[in-house]
């Protein structure tokens, strides 16, 4: 049944279920109907009453089991909590992530681009490109490295770099913090508090203790001490239990870096977030729909269809409230293709910001090569963020240094096929073996000229022109000249890309901030209850709602985010 019948059927039953008078009797006869019913066609299934504050009759036929009877009772419990009946439908373009060997096959996954959903876009001079993405129930975070690092305090403030300024959020890291620890909790951060010099006030530790490091780890944090440095445990959302590893899930394996996890043990969002929720009786999914316009009322404030397309049949469905999470650049796409009469520039884009201020961050992946074989497995254990503010010879902010998934041979010739054309493998695999990998990432700013656009065919265009380039290279020599001095040979070589060739534009796995949300809609697209300004039931919760970017990861602070706007929402439908 689709979506819409069954939205349809639900309406048609509740009207239908109105009596005059209702007591135990008919409670009981009810049961006794519905049950004959279910003799008759041969279904097992469980059937209740329920008043608000009793139970009045159950029953259960041959070939139904306890799980009828929990599916019966969460129901009830939802509607005790929302105080209505509830349904809550999740559109998602994409499918399901197969679970299949090649998950973490490094050669279906960095050099076929097996999961890489086929979408161009066109950038600033319109030439198309494939970007880095990924359509699939748990979006980006199917194929993300989990690092879950909170935001500093300071990158909530008005924070000035070499470039310009870093502009303040309309709230700060202490409206933020709370949901910081609901999300390290809800996705299993493992980590330990009071080693990085940057880290912003929290209330409580890490959910789990840190990943251990392993023995080549070890030695680099060694060294980094020594050196002076405060290298730190990198947080990691894994479900990984190493005091008793016959029965972790996470097998601490060396794909958790741009690989699916075969075995669900990544704390990504289709196993934290969208298989939870569809434990609800009043949660659906439909996948391989995608969003392609939203309707307003004749007012133009309320969201009242979602156009959508499923394999390639048209379908709208409604509902009280809308949730826009499409990562993004998508979420902008949505809105500017549902310009209309009342929203002539997009949906909620009276003031053209939406697809302004696209950020992803200056990101670099450095290999360094050392005489000492690296063996390591699970490599994302250690960070640094001594530079993160900046330092004597440079009052600005520079950034993070992190570690990547471990490379091998086939995966450097994914990276880079045709500097890599005519090594044989196995020399790129006596490369890798040598190599210590880092993440280098420095804080794009906000710019209203480097933005999403669509096109009259509704292709998503994407002008760009970096900044703040100096605090990043700052920060790549400030690493270089660390390791010469470490390992006393130059031999740094820059692997210029992310999941795509080039740290280019087509890398868009950080990218942020097309819709962000503040208290004054001449400037901004979202309220801080991230509702769009202009209309009364559309709220956008991604990664768009970022006034800046920092430079850390994203996806802690859009998981909190999205803790602290669904609370509201919960209220919100409550009534
Ligand atoms: C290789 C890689 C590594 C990364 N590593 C890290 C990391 O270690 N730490 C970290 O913090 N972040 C990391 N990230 C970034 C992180 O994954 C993203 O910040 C996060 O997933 C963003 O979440 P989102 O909800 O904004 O968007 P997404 O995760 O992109 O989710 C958007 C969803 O909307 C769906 N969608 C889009 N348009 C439509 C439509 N029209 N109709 C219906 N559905 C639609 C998409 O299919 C997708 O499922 C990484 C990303 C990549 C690609
Ligand atoms: S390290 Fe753990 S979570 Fe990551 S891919 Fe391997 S098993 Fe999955």
């Amino acid at each position: 049944m689709s979506s819409e019948a069954d939205i349809e059927k639900i309406v048609a039953q509740e009207q239908g279920l109105v009596f005059e008078r209702f007591d135990e009797d008919i409670a009981f006869a009810l049961v006794g109907h519905v049950r004959d019913a279910a003799n008759a066609a041969g279904k097992g299934i469980a059937v209740g009453v329920y008043l608000w504050d009793r139970t009045l009759c159950i029953g259960m036929t041959a070939g139904a089991s306890s799980h009828n009877l929990t599916w019966a009772e969460r129901k009830v419990g939802t509607v005790r909590l929302l105080h209505k009946s509830s349904y809550r439908l999740v559109l998602e373009r994409g499918d399901w992530l197969p679970q299949e060997p090649q998950n973490w096959d490094a050669e279906a996954v960095f050099q076929q681009n097996r999961y890489v959903s086929k979408d161009p876009w066109l950038d600033k001079h319109g030439k198309p490109f494939q970007p880095g993405s990924h359509y699939f129930v748990g979006g980006a975070t199917k194929m993300y490295g989990a690092a879950h690092f909170r935001l500093r305090q300071q990158d909530f403030e008005e924070l000035a770099h070499f470039d310009g300024t870093s502009p303040a959020w309309p709230l700060r890291y202490a409206d933020f913090e709370p949901w910081y620890q609901r999300a390290e909790e809800m996705y299993h951060v493992h980590g330990q508090r009071g080693e990085d010099p940057t880290e912003p006030p929290c209330s409580g530790p890490y959910p789990h203790p840190p990943v251990a490091h392993e023995p080549r780890m070890q030695k680099l944090v060694d060294d980094l001490r020594a050196a002076g440095l405060h290298p730190f445990h990198a947080p990691s959302g894994v479900q990984l239990d190493e005091a008793n590893m016959a029965f972790s899930r996470c097998r601490k394996c060396n794909c958790c870096d741009g690989f699916p996890c075969l075995v669900h043990a990544k704390s990504d969002a289709e196993v934290l977030g969208i298989r939870p929720a569809l434990a609800c009786p009043n949660v659906s999914l439909l996948t391989r729909a995608q969003v392609k316009r939203l309707h307003t009322d004749a007012s133009g404030r309320t969201v009242s269809g979602v156009e959508l397309e499923r394999d390639g049949e048209p379908l709208t469905v409604s509902g009280d409230v809308v949730v826009v999470s499409c990562g993004a650049a998508n979420s902008a796409r949505l809105l500017l293709l549902s310009a209309n009469d009342r929203h002539p520039r997009g949906l909620a884009n009276g003031s053209d910001q939406v697809g302004r201020h696209y950020m992803f961050h200056n990101s670099k992946a450095m290999v360094a090569l050392a005489h000492e074989p690296n063996r390591t497995i699970f490599q994302k254990t250690v960070s640094i963020n001594d530079w993160y503010l900046g330092d004597a010879d440079f009052d600005y902010p520079m950034g993070n240094i992190q570690m990547t998934g471990k490379t091998n041979g086939t995966i450097m010739k994914g990276y880079a096929p045709l500097e890599t054309f005519l090594m044989p493998g196995w020399s790129m695999d006596k490369i890798a073996e040598h190599a210590l990998d880092f993440w280098i990432s420095s804080e794009d700013l906000p710019d209203p000229n480097n933005r999403v656009t669509v096109t009259g065919s509704g292709q998503i265009q994407l002008s760009y022109t970096p900044n703040n380039l100096t605090a990043s290279a700052r920060l790549v020599s400030r690493l270089e000249g660390l390791l010469d001095r470490l390992y006393l040979r130059k031999h740094l070589v820059e692997r210029q890309f992310y999941i795509a060739n080039s740290m280019g534009i087509a890398a868009v796995g950080h990218q942020a901030g097309t819709c962000r949300f503040g208290s004054d809609p001449a400037t901004s697209v979202l309220d801080l209850n991230c509702k769009a300004h202009e209309l009364d039931n559309l709220y956008v919760v991604d990664t768009s709602f970022m006034p800046t970017i920092g430079a850390v990861n994203p996806s802690l602070t859009a998981i909190a985010n999205a803790l602290r706007v669904g609370t509201h929402l919960v209220e919100r439908l409550r009534g």
